[in-house]
């Protein structure tokens, strides 16, 4: 069974090769993407990723093809037409097609590529085990804050993670410890919470926004500061967030046990995601019959 793709205002199947040879985002990385959850049919935080990408786009002078009311339809039509209920949907939007040069033209009309997949998430012995993780230096450009699809440093980290036996990769700068190479990356210590703060060094992850908003809705304090690399060795609790990991604990990290089974902070947060994403997808779908 193909998933569906809506590409350039048609939908068809990822069957059909679509993208030209002069995309500009094949050539050059010159695109953004976003990945969206999806479940029962419903998707979860859409207008968080809208406005990510949005701000994306705005950042890069790449022409935003639609408004929140024609993203939101197209989404719908995606999930509505796609044979699962549970997945994710890729987004990718490229500067456009043309000849091959760095001087790009003003006037390209972007790509616009998104399609469904369907994807397993984590259950729930995984969501209390967590997962391990490595820590290697950050290789990335120099505006992580972009939702870019240049993701080789990315993409190679997670492979010396693999080749370790580890689920995912913590990126360090020097002594700082930046995010994970597709998550970003929360410490426990006492009572309080500390994660890396909103700059050009990390991507405002979907979810962290969320978890900080539920944590303090919940009066769980959380300090946004960069955490030193010699604090992971005084931590009580680690855990990662992203779209497709919700709040996942970090068992271990380059092979030392942080915790065994999920620590009580994390569990809380992990709930409280969980039930926010059910309300979301609820608010989402009714909002969006637009
Ligand atoms: N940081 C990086 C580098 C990522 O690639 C991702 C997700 O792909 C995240 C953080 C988590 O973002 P989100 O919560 O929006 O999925």
């Amino acid at each position: 069974m193909n998933d569906v793709l809506y590409f350039n205002g048609r939908f068809t199947t990822t069957a059909e090769r679509v993208l030209g040879v002069e995309d500009r985002g094949f050539q050059f990385g010159d695109a953004l993407y976003e990945v969206f959850k999806f479940s029962a049919g419903k998707a979860i935080f859409l207008g968080d990723h809208f406005r990510r990408l949005e701000r994306g786009l705005h950042a890069i002078e790449i022409k935003s093809p639609w408004d929140e009311s024609r993203f939101f339809a197209v989404m719908r039509e995606l999930i509505e037409r796609t044979a699962f209920d549970d997945g994710i949907v890729y987004i990718q939007i490229s500067r456009g097609e043309g000849e091959r040069k760095h001087f790009f033209p003003e006037n390209l009309e972007p790509t616009v590529v998104a399609y469904s997949r369907a994807f397993q998430f984590p259950d729930a012995a995984k969501k209390e085990n967590g997962i391990r993780l490595i820590t290697a230096p950050d290789l990335r450009w120099k505006h992580c804050d972009i939702k870019s699809v240049n993701l080789l440093a990315n993409a190679l980290s997670k492979k010396k993670a693999q080749r370790a036996g580890a689920d995912e990769v913590l990126l360090l700068d020097d002594d700082i410890v930046r995010e994970g190479a597709s998550s970003n990356f929360f410490v426990v210590r006492g009572s309080e919470v500390i994660t890396h703060p909103l700059d050009e060094h990390i991507l405002a992850g979907v979810v962290r926004g969320r978890v900080i908003g539920l944590a303090e809705g919940a009066g769980i304090r959380i300090d946004q500061r960069p955490i030193a690399v010699d604090e992971l060795i005084k931590i009580d609790e680690a855990f990662i967030t992203s779209t497709t990991m919700g709040v996942m604990p970090v068992a271990s990290i380059d092979g030392r046990t942080i915790s065994s089974g999920i620590g009580a902070v994390t569990a809380r947060l992990q709930h409280l995601l969980d039930a926010a994403e059910i309300a979301d997808a609820a608010v989402t779908h009714a909002s969006s019959s637009i």
